[in-house]
């Protein structure tokens, strides 16, 4: 069995805690392992040394005062104070002791507790806290139980306006006026429940002089080993996206009032233009069934007038009233095509059509004029057998005014190609090339504007300048696409895009 000296002795070598026996006069005479270890220095050295000679100069005084208190009352402390470790650093400690009497000799015991982990630990706990404090966010706990706030950072108390000793009284149910509590109790149980880890909303905080802030909070529930669980909410103060919302919100609405506003003029001056349209239209098509009918009898008058007249010189002229009338008739005939097509008022038929027997029917009328000037026509199509989607009547009419183009618009002992490739997705390119002074790109657009004609070049040769204007009307109505490649004193190629026949 272990005796009472053993015990104590072992106690003394094991116990964490520093202890040292010293005189009344300050020296040292033992002390435990621990006691070591808080100085950094052997048993042997520490007896060298006087209880003043670790303790630096500013507590001298002090500790004096304390040798004395412990004369008078016998014990002393427990009270902070520092010691002076053997590489010259300062040890924290706390330490209290007691007056012992050995043989009618006084001695004093120590008991030394080493706080540099415990005040590391506070340091660490003041920074922590003045972080949270400096931390632009707002930081609530607050007790799962009693939903009691247990700590609000500097910000979220500047945010409410509440010092933390009434905020520990309050619940986040005083500070949230939309929140009801019941409603606060449904946002929290799935946290608890661990159906859910975090969850996040956006509601206002009331501060105390009563005025709201938008916030948005993140709460989280946090469950500590040996902790009571508790929240933390991370509030963000989101007046200014508000504002920013509100500002795009309320330039939204006025932009979609502007786009309405304009949209609803557009639409006002789609309907004015189309009915000017229709009135034009109507105008030109009445006005041409008016012109015609004594163009007609002028012509006609004059066939007959010619068949009577010997007399050269008056056949000469009444020639010229022939071709004057026939080139007006012409004239009025395409203006009122145009007119119709444009208003919407023809009709297409458009079915599948040999592009072979649509190219022959237009050459036999286009080849006699071509061999007046000369003019070869090789037709490379001839041999394909080629389907298209088109009206018959009306795609004739595209081809012949581009054949006839090419004709009167070449050189005498010109070449006129007709040609044709597939494209992707059933589509049929079609081109006439001619070796005519050719157009500039400004020309090019603009050939197919009605009335738009190169007077300098061709304006000896007779022409309305509708042909193309009604022929990409036309094109497009049947779904295809025309242009015009060109270069000066090459020649030009008018093209046609149609759909082939798979497309019906
Ligand atoms: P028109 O030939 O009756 O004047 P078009 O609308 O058919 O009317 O043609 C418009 C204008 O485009 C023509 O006046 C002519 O100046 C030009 N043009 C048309 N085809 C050719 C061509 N193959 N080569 C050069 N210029 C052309």
């Amino acid at each position: 069995m272990i005796n009472c000296e053993d015990f104590n002795s072992v106690l003394f070598e094991a116990l964490p805690t520093g202890l040292a026996l010293t005189n009344v006069d300050g020296s040292i005479i033992a002390v435990n392992p621990a006691f070591e270890k808080i100085l950094g220095r052997t048993a042997k050295e520490i007896y060298q040394l006087s209880y003043l000679d670790i303790t630096p100069t500013d507590y001298k005084e002090e500790e004096q005062r304390k040798l004395q208190s412990l004369h008078d009352i016998g014990q002393y402390g427990p009270y902070e104070k520092d010691y002076i470790h053997a590489d010259g650093h300062l040890v924290p400690v706390r330490l209290q002791g007691r007056l012992v009497k050995h043989e009618g000799v006084d001695f004093i015991w120590s008991v030394v507790e080493d706080m540099t982990k415990s005040k590391q630990a506070e340091r660490d706990i003041k920074r922590f806290k003045a972080t949270l404090d400096e931390t632009l966010d707002c930081v609530f706990m607050f007790k799962a139980d009693s939903l009691n706030f247990f700590y609000v950072n500097q910000g979220g108390i500047d945010q409410i306006g509440y010092g933390i000793d009434e905020l520990i009284e309050m619940t986040p149910s005083d500070i949230k006026p939309n929140i009801s509590e019941a409603q606060f109790l449904d946002i929290i149980s799935p946290l608890i429940d661990g159906n859910q880890t975090k969850t996040t909303f956006e509601t206002v905080h009331k501060h105390k002089s009563g005025h709201h802030v938008p916030v948005e909070v993140f709460l989280q529930y946090i469950q500590l080993p040996n902790e009571e669980p508790h929240f933390i909410a991370i509030v963000r103060d989101i007046s200014e996206r508000k504002r920013v919302e509100q500002v795009l919100q309320k330039s939204n609405e006025e932009l979609e009032e502007r786009v309405q506003q304009r949209t609803s003029e557009y639409l006002h001056a789609k309907e004015d233009a189309d009915h000017a349209n229709q009135a034009k239209s109507d105008f030109l098509s009445s006005m041409s069934h008016e012109l015609r009918t004594p163009l007609n009898a002028i012509l006609g008058f004059s066939q007959l007038m010619s068949m009577d007249v010997k007399d050269d010189q008056t056949k000469d002229n009444i020639h010229e009233i022939i071709s004057a009338g026939n080139y007006l008739l012409g004239l009025i005939n395409e203006i009122l095509d145009l007119s119709k097509i444009e208003s919407g008022r023809v009709e297409l038929s458009i079915l599948k059509h040999n592009l072979n027997e649509l190219i022959d029917d237009s050459l036999s009328l286009i080849e006699p004029l071509a061999d007046k000037r000369s003019i070869l026509i090789e037709n490379k199509v001839s041999t394909s057998d080629i389907t298209i989607n088109v009206d018959k009547i009306r795609f004739k009419q595209v081809l012949l005014n581009i054949l006839s183009n090419a004709v009167k618009y070449n050189n005498e002992n010109g070449k006129i190609i007709i040609d044709h490739s597939p494209m992707d997705e059933n589509i049929h390119y079609i081109s006439i090339t001619d070796t005519g002074s050719g157009l500039t790109s400004a020309q090019q657009n603009n050939i197919f504007k009605p009335f738009e004609r190169i007077e300098s070049e061709h304006s000896q040769i007779e022409g309305t300048g509708l042909g193309l204007a009604i022929g990409k009307n036309l094109i497009e109505l049947m779904g295809g696409v025309i242009g015009v490649k060109s270069e000066i004193g090459k020649g030009s190629c008018f093209w046609l895009k149609i759909k082939g026949s798979e497309c019906l």
